[in-house]
């Protein structure tokens, strides 16, 4: 009964209202329906959104901070102008200007030459150079070149070697179209490890090492703790990630660690009357590494 009346009075009002103020008034509330399901309904819920997304940005940046580490501060070292370049916190070993970095390996003038040129030539037969200062973890930047003119082959053809700690043999041979060895070729850990390529020069043109060397660690009674591991970039190119030392190198048998000191001189080679034609080294540098 209510629902008709009700019925009633409606259609009542909009008959009459069609022609009157009242249908005006149907009219605006439609009008207003639109307005509100097209732009109010939404410009709240947008609005609603921002004040919701502030405070999650608010506790995403809090929660970052847990993580963050202010200290220690790494000290500033400002870096050569070019990457081969020393860096202001490296010991310049050779730069053309004096060997006095170096002596004859267990003491004593060095036999080897610096020519005019600021280039230091292995004299061959004069024997192993070291430097006075002793290392232990480092990192060692260091250039080399196998005379243009060829003499020798194989292990006789350029051989050098970089030996950290004067005990681990990182090979210098002119590697370029000279078959030997894998084990003893340019950028191996000699008898150790194969380089992962060959990025040889041509002989006659300035090749590098760029090296990080961890030293060994002995217990006090003499037994290896940790071994030395090494990497090493020839010529900007990866040949020997991380890779472990296995201990002293040895051109006959196995090698073996035996205990030494913490720090020891850093050793370059003189390999000796073997035919080749004499190796020559520039822009030597090195940064001791506190581990
Ligand atoms: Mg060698």
């Amino acid at each position: 009964m209510k629902y008709c009346f009700s019925k009633f009075l409606l259609s009542s009002l909009k008959l009459y209202g069609r022609n009157t103020r009242f249908y005006c008034f149907f009219n605006d509330i439609r009008i207003m329906k639109r307005l509100l399901v097209f732009t109010i309904i939404p410009a709240l819920v947008a609005t609603n959104c921002v004040a919701q997304q502030k405070p999650n940005m608010d506790s995403l940046v809090k929660a970052s901070k847990k993580t963050e580490v202010w200290e220690p501060v790494p000290t500033v070292v400002t870096p050569g102008k070019l990457s081969s370049d020393a860096p202001s916190d490296a010991i310049v070993l050779f730069n053309g200007k004096g060997t006095d970095a170096f002596q004859k390996k267990g003491g004593g003038p060095i036999g080897w030459k610096m020519d005019a040129q600021g280039i230091l030539n292995v004299v061959k037969g004069s024997g192993d150079i070291e430097t006075k200062a002793s290392f232990g973890s480092c990192q060692l930047h260091i250039e080399w070149r196998s005379p243009a003119a060829i003499a020798g082959a194989g292990q006789s053809r350029g051989n050098s070697g970089i030996f950290l700690m004067g005990k681990y043999e990182l090979q210098v041979l002119d590697s370029y179209n000279n078959p030997t060895y894998s084990n003893g070729q340019a950028g191996s850990i000699y008898k150790q490890h194969i380089p992962l390529v060959n990025a040889s020069r041509k002989p006659g043109e300035w090749q590098s090492y760029d090296i990080v060397f961890n030293a060994p660690v002995f217990f006090s009674d003499g037994k290896l703790q940790q071994p030395a591991t090494i990497t090493v970039f020839h010529n900007g190119v990866l040949v020997q990630n991380n890779v472990t030392i296995q201990g002293g190198t040895e051109w006959i048998g196995p090698a073996s660690y035996k205990q030494h000191p913490d720090k020891a001189p850093l050793v370059i080679q003189d390999h000796g009357m073997d035919g080749g034609n004499p190796v020559s080294f520039r822009n030597i540098w090195i940064r001791p590494l506190s581990l």
